[in-house]
């Protein structure tokens, strides 16, 4: 049920790097954008600790304190910051026509064009001890989380630059760090390989996959087993972090958008378009590939110009 309703230019969904550059040249264009933030205000970056590989931070900055800097530079230029999640949207088949958003259930925003940058999230294996002891020693961010588990023993599951990343990371806090991951190999670049392969107190179990975490209200230890030799051991730790990539934040757009078979939007040739005429998607929702701050935000200015230019085109 609609509580109220609100008729604006630009609807800005999702408030990480690609979000808020998309609000930048909105709001320089004079589209007087609005953005909700989503439940995670600053996206993926504020769970992050240093960012080294962002142009103009030259000593690197902290994910939390570049987003706050995003939004400031967004907000000078008067884009309206909300917190609220998009929970419906009704997206319009014609050139001109108005989009629908619902924001928590209630409030109804008409947008004449939406950019969609609702970003990613961390994925879980879905075991059912997984699950039950997510906030009791299960957790997906050990930037976040690691220093509950100061001086403890720990898991990493995953062998990507995330896991490299969070395992090194956890290895400064913690005792011991053990590291599983699938295969005999692992899929992180060779430079955060030699920085796992240098760290003394982590341990990389490879062929090695979880199959039970045990507990009852809180981590205790894990089951894993070797997926060549079959051969299972116990490994006591207090905390489990998952580190096995991210899924696209795109469920409220299924049957509406095009997606591929893994759920990521998919744009127009180079453009940032979707199948509806005045939506645009922009950041981790729509790649897979790239999947850096410095794109996310390539791809919200590359939004913001494609969403001027069609009202643009509207009017002649
Ligand atoms: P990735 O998709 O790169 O890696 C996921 C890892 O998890 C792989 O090793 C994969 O194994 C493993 N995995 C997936 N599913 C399972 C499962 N069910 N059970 C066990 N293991 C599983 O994700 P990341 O989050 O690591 O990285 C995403 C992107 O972000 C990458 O492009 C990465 O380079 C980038 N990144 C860059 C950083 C930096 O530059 N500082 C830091 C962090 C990320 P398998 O290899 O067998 O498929």
């Amino acid at each position: 049920m609609s509580d109220t309703k609100e008729r604006i230019k630009c609807l800005i969904i999702g408030s990480g790097p690609a979000g808020y550059a998309a609000a930048i040249y909105a709001a320089r264009a004079d589209l007087k954008p609005v953005m909700y933030t989503g439940m995670e205000p600053g996206g993926q970056l504020t769970t992050t600790t240093e960012v080294d590989n962002y142009p103009g931070y030259p000593d690197g900055v902290d994910g939390t304190k570049m987003m706050e800097d995003f939004k400031k530079q967004a907000e000078r230029f008067d884009t309206d910051v909300r917190f609220g999640l998009a929970t419906k949207v009704d997206f319009s088949d014609k050139k001109g026509g108005l989009h629908k958003v619902t924001i928590d259930g209630s409030t109804v925003i008409e947008a004449e064009t939406v950019i969609i940058s609702t970003g990613a999230t961390a994925k879980y294996l879905g075991l059912e001890s997984e699950q039950r002891l997510k906030g009791g020693g299960v957790s997906a961010c050990a930037t976040c989380d690691g220093f509950f588990y100061k001086a403890q023993d720990v898991l990493v599951v995953g062998g990507g630059d995330t896991a490299a990343e969070e395992a090194t990371f956890l290895a400064k806090l913690c005792k011991k760090v053990t590291l599983i991951v699938r295969r005999d190999v692992m899929r992180a670049s060779k430079a955060m390989q030699h920085r796992v392969n240098n760290t003394k107190n982590l341990e990389v179990l490879y062929h090695t996959e979880l199959e039970e975490v045990l507990g009852d209200k809180v981590v205790e230890g894990v089951r894993v087993i070797n997926n060549q030799s079959g051969k299972k051991q116990e490994i006591a730790v207090t905390g489990v972090f998952l580190a096995i990539g991210h899924k696209p934040n795109t469920e409220l757009f299924k049957g509406i958008l095009e997606m591929d078979k893994t759920g990521y939007l998919i744009t127009k040739g180079k453009s940032t378009k979707t199948v509806k005429p005045g939506v645009f998607a922009a950041g981790d929702v729509q790649d897979k590939e790239y999947r850096q701050a410095v794109t996310a935000a390539g791809t919200g200015c590359m939004a913001a110009l494609d969403a001027e230019r069609y009202l643009a085109a509207l009017e002649n």
